[in-house]
């Protein structure tokens, strides 16, 4: 970034060395931090609206590191994605997401999807479609149980290699859905040709659901409009009982947020599904 000339070297301040260290410190420990093992899994589960029972959980990734501590992901996948290290690391996570629902059905006997955040470069990783393949046979879990996550700014970036790679994880019979829909530049045409089943509204729509009248009447448009494409809707970010009731009203299919339960650990999301819903 440097090359350009003097005047980069001019605009290049103490605090931008600052932050290029703890970047290159984060990348060096992002490095090993597959093989030590420091990935892990939380779960955070996506409730039918109107009977409060799990039908899916979230797979969201923490990292456990001993120098930086417990590392939230909006601060490491940006990073990961910028040095393509987020193909690994996505590979690892969606082995271990089908993994654990494979425990859940034989430990627990739980009917419990999985679904699992795929970023742009990993989408776009000519070994994506088949890493999918992969753990689906290696688990053997049923492909209809793995839903994908894929937000609409990536959708609306690529058209002809995206279709084909959508109609391919399609044809494996795995779940797909827009991840926080509504906050892309919207063209609203790709629900159309593309082959989801659920729409995920942003949490930012949820959150004033019931005090703002413009996202009382956006939300109930999107789940309108969602049931007429023939889409499943679930709203993120429920926190309030009070929303709950809204949705039902609505009939907004599924619901996701700390009003249920946090993101948690494996075990104490198994615990979470033995004694049942709040
Ligand atoms: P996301 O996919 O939109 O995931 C939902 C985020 O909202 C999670 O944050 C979750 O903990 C949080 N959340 C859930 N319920 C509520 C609620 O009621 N209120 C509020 N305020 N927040 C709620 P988290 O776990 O920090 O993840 C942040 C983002 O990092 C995710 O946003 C996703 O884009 C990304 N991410 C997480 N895990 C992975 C992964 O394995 N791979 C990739 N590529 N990205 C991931
Ligand atoms: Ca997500
Ligand atoms: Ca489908
Ligand atoms: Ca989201």
């Amino acid at each position: 970034a440097k090359r350009n000339g003097k005047s980069a070297y001019a605009r290049f301040t103490p605090e931008m060395g600052e932050i290029s260290h703890e970047r290159l410190q984060m990348e060096s420990l992002m490095r090993k931090a597959l093989e030590l093992g420091e990935f892990e899994l939380y779960f955070q589960p996506i409730v039918d609206t109107a009977s409060g029972q799990a039908v899916t959980a979230e797979a969201l990734i923490r990292w456990n590191n001993p120098t930086l501590g417990l590392v939230m992901p909006d601060r490491f996948i940006p990073l990961a994605e910028e040095t393509g290290m987020i193909t690994s690391i996505g590979e690892w996570v969606i082995g271990e997401a089908c993994r654990a629902a494979s425990r859940w059905r034989e430990l627990g006997g739980f009917d419990v999807g999985v679904a699992v955040n795929v970023s742009p470069r990993q989408f776009r990783d000519p070994g994506f479609t088949n890493t999918v393949k992969r753990a689906l046979e290696i688990t053997g879990l049923n492909a209809s149980l793995l839903e994908l996550e894929i937000t609409e700014r990536l959708i609306l970036d690529n058209t002809i290699e995206t279709a084909e790679i959508l109609r391919q994880l399609d044809h494996y019979g795995v779940r797909l859905s827009v991840d926080d829909f509504g906050t892309g530049y919207s063209a609203l045409s790709y629900l159309k040709s593309y082959p989801f089943d659920t729409l995920k509204i942003d949490k930012s729509f949820i959150q004033d659901v019931l005090t703002e009248t413009d996202d009382s009447s956006l939300v109930r448009a999107i789940i309108n409009m969602a049931h007429s494409l023939g889409l499943n809707v679930v709203a993120e970010g429920v926190e309030e009982e009070a929303q709950t009731y809204f949705l039902q009203t609505e009939q907004c299919d599924f619901s996701q947020g700390y009003y249920y339960s946090r993101p948690l650990p494996e075990s104490a999301f198994m615990d979470w599904l033995r004694t049942g819903k709040r």
